[in-house]
């Protein structure tokens, strides 16, 4: 009997009953992954009991001889798997990651630019009610209406005329390949500091399918729980002339107590994607989203951008007459994950948006390959072309738990 199971039977009952979600459906949501076993025993591990406030060697508390060596090796794997001069691995999330780099570096007021955020923007990237819009000028740039594509030539314009301090490149749904160099050439045009957001991509960059940015933007940051495949969790890596400024930002600027369990486990997950098995693992994610893309326009579906060069796909279902909201609940409720997103120049709302959002890095880490996106893809049009057929559903959903149970997900059984 597990400790939880003895002592808190609720929580124990709603933990079997997530278990059971993520081994009868399928993970579309593209932000979302499966970590290892390694990987979750470290975040559970008695390392939580530790308070380790400072950076190794220089700490405000005692009893750091173990923990100290736990952060040097996570700071050195991402350096080694990213080419970085610096990383800071104690960023509690993406978000206040993206806070602490622009606290770092910038000032209150400054001017920035980012992506629209309907048009694939993080909201930690100028949201306007939310701390990043309200404490920055955020100027949004946007993709181009037919290709869905973003037009260097207009971030160029735009940034000569706004003169930012910052430019910040990297998507939270944006389904190509991103123009780095073009991005560094502009911030240096108009003096800005470039920062890149690999978030959703990490993964793939670690695997040496996607380029780059990080040998010559001055700062990254990067989520470490979506394609990158660790725990819950975030890291920013820099140019050394800028690391003082990033570690006082993280703490003491933004952040106390590091937390170190989930730094071990971050450790390991670098040291996963450190090995040849990781690169092989990144190669399938783009083959499983480009094949599912495929055979989605097979069969109607309209692709943003026409396709994707990610893990990444982006549908707008206006021709198919369901609103994104309506797709998300019936793909749910037989067992196909993934959200609702809005579209670039979506005509409908953020809460009722025209689109949904996919992606392969969840069901490739359970080995799905190919012939698997073409019933994931067959399914999902299904559903879609007979939205209210709820006995055809109950079919699916049969189907969908049938095939899922062949995969198994890390650490159920
Ligand atoms: C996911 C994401 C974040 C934020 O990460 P959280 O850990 O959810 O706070 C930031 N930027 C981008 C581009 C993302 O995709």
């Amino acid at each position: 009997m597990s400790a939880i199971q003895q002592q808190d039977g609720d929580l124990f009952e709603l933990i079997e009953s997530e278990k059971k979600r993520q081994a009868e459906g399928i993970e579309l949501i593209p932000s979302e992954n499966y970590t290892s076993e390694a990987v979750m025993e470290a975040c559970g591990s008695i390392l939580t009991n530790k308070y380790s406030e400072g950076y190794p060697g220089k700490r405000y508390y005692g009893g750091q001889e173990n923990v100290d060596k736990i952060e040097t090796i996570a700071i050195e794997r991402a350096k080694k798997l990213f080419g970085a001069e610096h990383a800071n691995v104690q960023p509690y999330s993406g978000s206040p990651a993206n806070y602490e780099i622009y606290f770092a570096l910038l000032n209150f007021g400054d001017t920035v630019m980012g992506l629209k955020l309907d048009q694939g923007g993080h909201i930690t990237h100028g949201l306007p009610i939310g701390f990043s819009g309200k404490a920055y000028n955020f100027i949004p740039y946007e993709v181009e209406k037919d290709t869905g594509k973003i037009d260097m030539e207009k971030v160029r314009a735009l940034a000569i005329e706004h003169k930012p301090k910052m430019i910040v490149a990297g998507f939270t749904a944006y389904p190509r390949d991103i123009e780095w160099r073009k991005f560094r050439e502009i911030a240096d045009e108009v003096g800005a500091i470039a920062m890149a957001d690999i978030s959703h991509t990490a993964g793939l960059i670690a695997g040496g399918e996607l380029e780059n940015p990080v040998p010559y933007f001055d700062v990254v940051m990067t989520t470490t729980h979506k394609t990158l495949r660790g725990p819950r969790g975030a890291m920013i890596m820099c140019k050394e002339k800028y690391a003082k400024d990033i570690d006082r930002a993280v703490f003491p600027g933004m952040q106390g107590g590091p937390h170190e369990h989930i730094i071990a486990g971050k450790a390991i997950a670098f040291g996963e994607a450190l090995k040849p098995e990781f690169k092989e693992y990144a190669k399938q994610v783009r083959k499983n989203a480009v094949h599912l893309a495929e055979e989605l326009k097979k069969r109607g579906f309209e692709l943003v951008s026409g396709g994707t060069d990610t893990h990444l796909i982006l549908v707008d279902l206006t021709n198919k007459n369901v609103p994104g909201k309506v797709a998300q609940s019936m793909l749910d409720s037989v067992g196909i994950t993934l959200n609702k997103n809005t579209v670039p120049f979506d005509t409908r709302s953020p809460m009722d948006p025209s689109g949904i959002r996919l992606g392969t890095p969840a069901i490739t880490t359970r080995g799905m390959k190919e012939p698997e996106m073409e019933r994931v893809a067959d399914w999902i049009d299904r559903v879609i072309s007979n939205i209210d057929d709820l006995e055809m559903h109950k079919q699916i959903k049969e189907e969908v738990r049938e095939m899922s149970l062949k995969f198994p997900v890390p650490g159920i059984k």
